[in-house]
């Protein structure tokens, strides 16, 4: 079946390459490896569907043992503007007491999604350390203060697909992250 959509990969602007999306993820593996001990285990938890590749990539230069974990949160729908209304649609995981816990975005918008995972690892699990890592920040978006350790790059008030980040759920297998011009 061909898929039509309104917006096609041809018109995509890059905003990050590939190349510079992978050196900046050595560079920030290598913050998270010199703050977290190399021999205590690091619960990752990639918020889904957007940060999978992120997260995936960062795993793979991690050096303390990893348990990889998956939540499964909805805040846009179809549309490109952020809700604002955090939907959980998965939450399960493992005990999560005591341990060190990083928790991995594609992109802190509002800031809405960022502040529901904090606060309910936080309170329903307390971990003994909670850090949160976002390939991308827009700053500019930001309607709830959320404390981000590990930040990839910011980004302006664009609506970006690519490396994991979709568009009506395609381009997310893209490597590179680009925008539609408007
Ligand atoms: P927030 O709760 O911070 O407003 O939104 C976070 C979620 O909205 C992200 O995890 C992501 O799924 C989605 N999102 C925010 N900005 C963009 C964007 O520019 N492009 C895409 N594809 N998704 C976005």
């Amino acid at each position: 079946m061909q898929v039509i959509l309104d917006k096609n990969e041809s018109e995509l602007l890059e905003l990050f390459s590939e190349e510079a999306i992978q050196n900046r993820i050595r560079e920030l593996a290598k913050e998270i490896n010199n703050t977290f001990p190399k021999n205590e285990e690091l619960v990752v938890i990639a918020v889904l569907a957007g940060s999978i590749l992120f997260a995936s990539d960062l795993i793979k230069r991690l050096h303390m043992p990893i348990q990889f974990e998956f939540v499964r949160l909805s805040s846009y729908g179809h549309d490109q503007k952020s809700s604002g209304n955090v939907k959980p649609v998965d939450l399960t995981l493992p005990s999560l007491e005591g341990k060190n816990v990083l928790i991995v975005e594609d992109i802190v918008d509002t800031g809405h999604t960022a502040n529901f995972m904090i606060d309910y690892i936080k309170l329903q699990h307390k971990p003994e350390n909670i850090k949160f890592a976002t390939l991308l920040d827009k700053v500019c978006a930001r309607q709830k203060h959320v404390d981000i350790n590990y930040r990839g790059f910011e980004v302006d008030d664009k609506f970006v697909v690519g490396y994991g980040l979709d568009y009506l759920g395609y381009y997310r297998n893209l490597p590179y992250i680009g925008y539609f011009p408007q």
